[in-house]
């Protein structure tokens, strides 16, 4: 056996497949022509490799469908409720728990508990629902990221960290009475999957403290966060993941988490709180209104214990080793290639930099989309765009907002490709790279007013 983890196979095996259609060139060409060129409006059997997100597409492992047959389907007190709380409160070290029925459900109920109309939320980068929940609250999200993050090409450990002395001066030019609360997110989706560091958030804390300010975690991939802290920060390589998470939660005041993530199941979210007994009592409150009783927060029985044993399971060395080297086997055929990408790879996707590979194509008409396009058309392979089409206008003044950061995500869902995906993906980019001056940019044939890249119609400018 080989004892390093990153050059072995899958550390699980197959017990039940999907099969994939396979389409022709000619028929996926009219297949996105039909979708007004938008990969959201494909039907998903039109797809081979799915790379759309990573949320809610893991596959479950043989002991999380066994958990689905022991739902306890209560209204209340459901057992599979209690061994969810067993499980944060060992993992976290948090004493007060509800689910809801994915993360945004979580971020709306918590947040206007937390925000009073005008207040900053300091995050190191805030996920586009966080954001919307957080401005649907009448609060103001402010993005306080390391500008390393913006460098795409050049190492940087964790480039989802906070810039302390922004945040701080943030703090004291505003006044501590204008913060809601401190959000870090782990790891930080936007900047490309990139992990925080155990010092950053130690160091976020004693600033919160400094000023009298909680600090709220966006978990969603706080066990890949954890792994990246114990391979690349000093002091954490003999510690196991489950004490590095233990530590990293413990200078947080509660979380907020979209299970469909690193909870290794289809649907679901939580809020828990460390200690803060009145707050808890005040989202149990506006939890039954919006999500369900207290015990379901808009999930089956079933679902619960799902997400109890993924909670377990993620934190399995050998599985997140795997994770996140295949993310990175990736990363690295790509880089090698030459195509550039955000470098060092992230914890569930590879993103490329949709400006330096279509350099000839202006941001206002969307490289990153043009890209996703030709990889459909290159192999079936169905990435999305995170750049100027999803961020759409400022809301005031009709102007296209374009965003410094503009990707192609290549997400990989968690347990569903093996490595032989990913040659297929790898070989796709560098074919569509290949022909890359080719490629035109795109324009709306129809633009809906908000959230516009789900159901735009688009077509190439000729
Ligand atoms: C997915 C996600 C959310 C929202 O969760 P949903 O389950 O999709 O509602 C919030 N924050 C981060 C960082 C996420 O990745």
């Amino acid at each position: 056996m080989y004892d390093d983890l990153t050059k072995m196979a899958e550390p699980y095996k197959i017990k039940m497949v999907e099969p994939l259609k396979i389409t022709t060139r000619e028929e996926r060409i009219k297949l996105i022509k039909e979708a007004g060129y938008n990969l959201f409006l494909l039907k998903s059997d039109d797809v081979y490799i799915d790379l759309l997100t990573d949320s809610g597409t893991s596959a479950m492992s043989d002991y999380q469908w066994a958990g689905i047959m022991l739902g306890d389907e209560s209204y209340a007190g459901s057992r599979n409720y209690l061994h969810l709380c067993e499980v944060i409160k060992d993992i976290f070290g948090y004493n007060y728990v509800v689910p809801t029925h994915q993360g945004r459900g979580a971020e709306k109920v918590l947040f206007p508990l937390l925000i009073k109309k005008g207040q900053y939320i300091l995050g190191n980068m805030h996920f586009d629902t966080t954001k919307a929940h957080i401005e649907l609250a009448e609060g103001i999200a402010v993005d306080m990221v390391i500008k390393e993050a913006e460098d795409t090409e050049n190492y940087h450990p964790f480039k989802g960290n906070f810039d302390l002395e922004a945040l701080e001066n943030f703090i004291k030019d505003k006044k501590p009475e204008n913060i809601a609360f401190i959000l870090a997110t782990v790891t930080c989706n936007s900047a490309g999957g990139q992990p925080v560091s155990m010092e950053n958030i130690k160091e976020v804390r004693r600033i919160a403290d400094k000023y009298g300010l909680k600090l709220f975690f966006d978990a969603a991939r706080f066990a890949e966060n954890a792994y990246f802290i114990k391979q690349r920060e000093k002091g954490y390589e003999n510690k196991s993941i489950k004490e590095i998470v233990r530590e990293m939660f413990s200078y947080g005041d509660g979380f907020t988490m979209s299970a469909k993530k690193d909870a290794l199941v289809n649907i679901g979210g939580l809020i828990a709180i460390k200690d803060d007994e009145e707050l808890f009592t005040k989202v149990k409150t506006m939890l039954i209104p919006m999500e369900g009783f207290v015990t379901y927060g808009g999930l089956a029985g079933r679902d619960m214990e799902a997400m109890a044993r993924g909670l377990e399971e993620v934190l399995d060395e050998n599985y997140l080793a795997w994770r996140i080297n295949q993310v990175k086997y990736l990363g690295d055929k790509l880089r090698d290639a030459g195509i550039p990408i955000q470098y060092p790879a992230g914890g569930h996707a590879v993103f490329i930099d949709g400006k330096k590979f279509l350099p000839h194509v202006p941001q206002e008409q969307f490289p990153s989309h043009a890209i996703c396009v030709e990889l459909y058309i290159e192999a079936g392979i169905r990435a999305v765009e995170v750049g100027a089409l999803l961020a759409g206008r400022d809301p005031v003044i009709k102007k296209e907002i374009l965003p410094k950061l503009d990707f192609v995500r290549l997400t990989i869902p968690r347990r569903v490709y093996t490595n032989s995906h990913m040659d297929v993906i790898a070989e796709a980019v560098k074919r569509v790279y290949a022909r890359r001056d080719k490629i035109k940019g795109y324009r709306f044939t129809y633009e809906p007013p908000i959230l516009r890249h789900f159901t735009a119609k688009l077509e190439p400018v000729e």
